[in-house]
């Protein structure tokens, strides 16, 4: 069951998929919610165009979409809910409160950039600013020099929290997405040789490509078990088990909720595993993660 966003005729709008059944992309989900709010429930209620909106109006995502889909599935007129093909796929998320990165959560990522593997967890942030969606062109600028991809497993958060004890971490997560990492690597060498923040080789317009969807945690039977894989041009480069992660994702809400409050639509992306390498002016790039989907993205030198 995944959750994501498009843009029709200039509006955007909540979507779902779940598998084939509808012979069509999916369904409309802005409208089905709102058909049953009035139908069922008896309630006119505005719709709902934004995901960060829904996130944080409905805390328990699973029982809703369940109820949603049960009124979805003995719907009179459900072909009016249908989206028939393909729409503009839109990030699942535009304007995340926070987007908060691990570093070095892989142990031979650590082994390749020359450094051990942390003690406790590392983190720094990307802005949404940075955010692309699926099908979106990454834009390189030539006078950063080496530019990497990053294939990251991306926690969404559904409920609030702060200074949650890892036992109750998962229950703040709505599900889970694809997160690239785009880092200016020769600019991050730099500073780290510095001394300074990695601030600007991670956030650059285009540096953050997200999607294509919201698989709501009850569809993924373990998040510390899923493999990943980043090819470029067709071409593998980074190949992991989201097993390798070295800081869970648990131990990581834990972290992060014990600084800064978490709220519905922040992302946590867990980090990235070996096998990174430079990107060059017309790559191709897809970033797959079993039960997430693709995120496919091109690439620009300017
Ligand atoms: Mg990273």
């Amino acid at each position: 069951m995944q959750l994501f966003q498009f843009r029709r005729k200039g509006i955007v709008q909540l979507g779902l998929r779940f598998g084939q059944q509808t012979g069509a992309f999916g369904i409309n989900f802005t409208d089905t919610l709102q058909a049953f709010q009035r139908e069922a429930l008896g309630r006119e209620q505005p719709a709902i165009h934004r995901m960060e909106v829904f996130l944080d109006e409905y805390l328990d995502l699973g029982t809703l979409v369940g109820q949603v889909m049960a009124f979805f599935t003995n719907y009179r007129r459900k072909e009016t809910l249908l989206i028939p093909d393909e729409p503009e796929i839109l990030p699942p998320l535009q304007q995340p409160g926070k987007i908060l990165c691990i570093g070095k959560n892989y142990a031979k990522h650590a082994e390749e950039t020359g450094s051990k593997p942390p003690k406790s967890p590392i983190y720094f942030d990307k802005v949404a600013d940075c955010i692309i969606g699926p099908g979106d062109t990454i834009n390189m600028p030539r006078d950063f020099g080496r530019v990497d991809p990053e294939i990251e497993l991306a926690v969404v958060i559904g409920k609030p929290g702060f200074q949650v004890h890892r036992d109750q971490a998962l229950d703040l997560v709505a599900g889970y997405t694809i997160l690239n990492d785009v880092t200016a690597r020769d600019l991050q060498t730099k500073a780290k040789d510095q001394g300074n923040p990695w601030f600007a080789s991670k956030n650059y317009a285009t540096f953050c490509p997200l999607g294509p969807a919201i698989t709501l945690k009850e569809y993924i039977h373990d998040p510390h078990d899923l493999e990943m894989v980043l090819s470029v041009n067709g071409e593998v480069r980074q190949e992991e088990n989201t097993s390798q992660m070295i800081f869970s994702i648990p131990v990581l809400i834990e972290t992060l909720s014990h600084q800064l409050p978490l709220r519905p639509g922040d992302i946590i992306a867990t980090g990235t595993p070996h096998g990174i390498s430079p990107l060059e002016d017309g790559d191709t790039l897809e970033l797959s993660i079993q039960g997430l989907g693709t995120l496919q993205n091109s690439v620009r030198a300017i």
